[in-house]
């Protein structure tokens, strides 16, 4: 490789990483756009309970309908609003109307909360302020946090959940089996819920060692009176296996996609859904 080629090689990078970083930039403008407009929604994803196949929680998930058409996941844009602090606006944005939407189902209402909200000072009492605005009982609430959240700032985000918990919120810890979580780490938190990434599930129907070390995670966290959901239940296979593993609830396409808020209390009130094939969430890819 010679110097010339070097050079030319670091000019191109250069290049390309101006056109992200402009990329970027647009990104969070249409963003900042998005959130005035409105152009968000929420959508609701049904937990069931592993045993009855009767709906006991729903997840609320953020979506964009961006005018030109072009579909964009939550996995995608959030980690851009992230970056920006764009991320407070909007996930306040998303508690609110859930907590408006869910008033009138009677049924437990989980929302995710990224690691920037929750290294905001402000967020417990922006919270506090929302469920008395909404009147949504505190203990229908339950935030998802990612271990991200608390490793990059531990004090501040145990500091956080104790005012959450004050308010009589639950705390869960969302995508289980992805990063390093730890019994000392679950010991400090304790959490009221785990959730059980959809990786992990998917890959222990599989893989007998995996299955193994899913089976005691699973005990860890009952004997820690924690209960369990596992995620992204596409097969009978995969239900039989989480239940019998120990799994209280389960969430996935073989029972429910996420829906509009107005397709919600129709499920509930409807017989119970005895799985079937999975459905994806219309008009997403996958
Ligand atoms: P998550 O919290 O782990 O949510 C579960 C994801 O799995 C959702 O993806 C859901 O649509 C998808 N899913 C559910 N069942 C199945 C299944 O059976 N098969 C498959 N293949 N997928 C399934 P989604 O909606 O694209 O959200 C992705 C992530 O974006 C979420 O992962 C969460 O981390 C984040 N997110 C979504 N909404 C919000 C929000 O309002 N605030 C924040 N901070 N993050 C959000
Ligand atoms: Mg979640
Ligand atoms: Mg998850
Ligand atoms: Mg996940």
């Amino acid at each position: 490789v010679s110097k010339r080629d070097g050079k030319m090689r670091c000019t191109w990078f250069k290049d390309e990483f101006d056109r992200s970083l402009e990329a970027l930039r647009d990104l969070d403008n249409d963003l900042r756009a998005a959130l005035l407009h409105e152009e968000f929604r929420v959508h609701y994803q049904p937990l069931v309970d592993s045993r009855t196949r009767h709906i006991v929680a729903v997840e609320a998930l953020l979506r964009w309908q961006r005018p030109d058409g072009r579909d964009l996941g939550p996995d995608v844009f959030i980690p851009v609003a992230e970056e920006s602090g764009l991320i407070n606006a909007i996930g306040a944005w998303v508690l609110r109307r859930a907590c408006t939407d869910a008033l009138r189902w009677g049924i437990k209402l989980s929302v995710n909360i990224s690691a920037a909200q929750l290294r905001n000072p402000e967020f417990p009492f922006q919270l506090g302020q929302i469920l008395e605005e909404t009147g949504f009982p505190p203990e229908r609430l339950e935030l998802e946090i990612t271990e991200t959240c608390l490793v990059l700032d531990p004090l501040v985000a145990e500091r956080s959940l104790d005012l959450v918990r004050g308010l009589g919120v639950d705390v869960v810890l969302d995508d289980f089996g992805t990063g390093y979580a730890s019994i000392g780490f679950l010991r400090q938190f304790r959490f009221e819920k785990l959730k059980l990434d959809r990786s992990l599930v998917v890959d222990s129907a599989v893989d007998e060692s995996l299955r193994a070390m899913m089976l005691s995670s699973i005990s860890m966290a009952r004997a820690l009176k924690m209960r369990v959901t596992a995620e992204g239940v596409e097969t009978e296979d995969q239900a039989a296996m989480v239940r019998s593993a120990g799994c209280d609830h389960i969430q996935g396409w073989l029972f429910f996609a996420p829906m509009p808020a107005g397709e919600v209390a129709q499920h509930l009130t409807a017989e119970v859904p005895q799985g079937g094939t999975a459905k994806a969430e219309p008009g997403r890819k996958v």
